[in-house]
């Protein structure tokens, strides 16, 4: 175990910046734009919004922030429920509590890991019986697969109930064609150092509802009256990104398509490598959609493999080499302890079968392939030891 501190790090997804982001930072300190708001931000919003092909986009500070945003723009208040992705990162559903509101969390189907149509119809039957629909529903798309939004938007239409799509690890992904982010009434982005581009910390929201963003800007600088005082009629927030770390952001989503080819590149090559082994079984791509693979994840079969979930995370470990557990759903996290949640289906909870199997290997777009022939080569290690293992048994 001495040998652990020699060998490389890998992280699970580190900042990979294009050289070009001192540019737009130059730019701003020579012209002291270094406050909050600024022409990056005015930039950066405009390109999001043409990349993505949306009316308009708002820069924030985070993508936690754009969800808060977007719940506020829809009234989400004290008493009101919010439906919500269960197989997700806390973000998604925290700003629901911000509210005061309560989430009921929603299961996720196999196909793409994400919101399931049938157990979301389940929700809203009976939320309709008992006289209490949800103010909003937050669909998240995982490790940038995007959920089956036909299914669920036609759910949600029909009971008239808006959609905030947490495309927080999503961009750069589509859906039949059009861009992950702009399904629901909002989409959210989130440029959090992890993700598929970043500025170190920011966010996004985007919407065709050009009058709602406009007061989504309202609401991030304080909500201000247009008087010369001073004057607040509304409670707001602190949100607006920075000029400099939009500047960032600008130089990073010049690189967003090579950033997707290389994550894609990455789950080929272990997928090439690992798919014909035992008991492996990679996350899947939806028809028609083109996931940005964020990150690469895939399930294990203790059974065939031999191996479970915490033995390759310790042995990966050991190797210094950073992977994760899928995300805990968040109807077991203690915090939304007694809070509802509709499973896939009556014997089938597919989002805690996901955590306990589910892992995400390292995918940083800086990752070198030898960096990854060395992930593959553990795997392909603890594979052959557990096989010895059942021969000797
Ligand atoms: C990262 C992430 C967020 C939050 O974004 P921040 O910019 O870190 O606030 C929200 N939802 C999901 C699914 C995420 O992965």
């Amino acid at each position: 175990m001495t040998a652990i501190k020699s060998k490389k790090r890998i992280f699970l997804s580190s900042p990979h910046m294009s050289g070009n982001e001192y540019k737009y930072i130059h730019e701003a300190f020579e012209t002291n734009w270094i406050a909050p708001l600024g022409p990056n931000v005015d930039a950066f919003e405009k390109e999001i919004a043409f990349y993505v092909r949306a009316n308009e986009a708002v820069a924030v500070s985070s993508g936690t922030a754009a969800i808060h945003l977007a719940l506020s723009l829809l009234d989400v208040e004290k008493g009101d429920k919010v439906f919500c992705s269960s197989l997700t990162f806390v973000a998604s559903a925290n700003p629901i509590i911000y509210q005061g509101a309560e989430p009921v969390f929603i299961d996720s189907e196999p196909d793409t890991w994400n919101m399931s149509p049938q157990a979301l119809e389940r929700a809203f039957s009976d939320a309709q019986i008992e006289g209490e629909l949800p103010k909003a529903v937050i669909i998240v798309n995982l490790y940038g697969q995007s959920a089956k939004m036909d299914e669920l938007l036609s759910i949600c239409d029909s009971y008239h109930v808006p959609v905030i799509e947490d495309a927080a690890e999503s961009l750069g992904s589509s859906y039949n064609g059009k861009a992950s982010g702009t399904f629901g009434h909002f989409g959210v982005y989130s440029f959090n150092g992890n993700k598929i581009i970043t500025t170190s910390g920011g966010g996004m929201l985007v919407s065709n509802d050009v009058d709602s963003l406009r007061n989504a800007r309202f609401l991030a600088t304080q909500a201000r009256d247009p008087a010369p005082h001073y004057q607040h009629s509304k409670i707001g927030f602190n949100y607006r990104m920075s000029n400099i770390l939009a500047g960032i952001g600008r130089a990073q989503l010049e690189i967003l398509d090579e950033r997707v080819k290389a994550r894609r590149s990455i789950f080929e090559l272990y997928r090439k490598e690992l798919a014909n082994l035992p008991g492996i079984y990679f996350m899947p791509e939806l028809k028609d959609t083109i996931s940005n693979r964020w990150l690469t994840a895939l399930t294990i079969n203790k059974e065939e493999s031999g191996f479970t979930v915490e033995e390759l995370l310790r042995f990966l470990t050991e190797e210094n080499i950073e992977a994760r557990p899928v995300w805990k759903p968040l109807h077991l996290q203690p915090i939304f302890q007694g809070l509802r949640y509709y499973a896939h289906s009556e014997t089938s909870s597919i989002s805690e079968k996901l955590f306990k199997n589910g892992v995400c290997l390292p995918s940083g777009s800086n990752m070198t392939e030898d960096d990854q022939m060395r992930i593959i080569d553990c795997i392909k290690e603890m594979m052959n030891v557990c096989a010895e293992r059942r021969k000797v048994v």
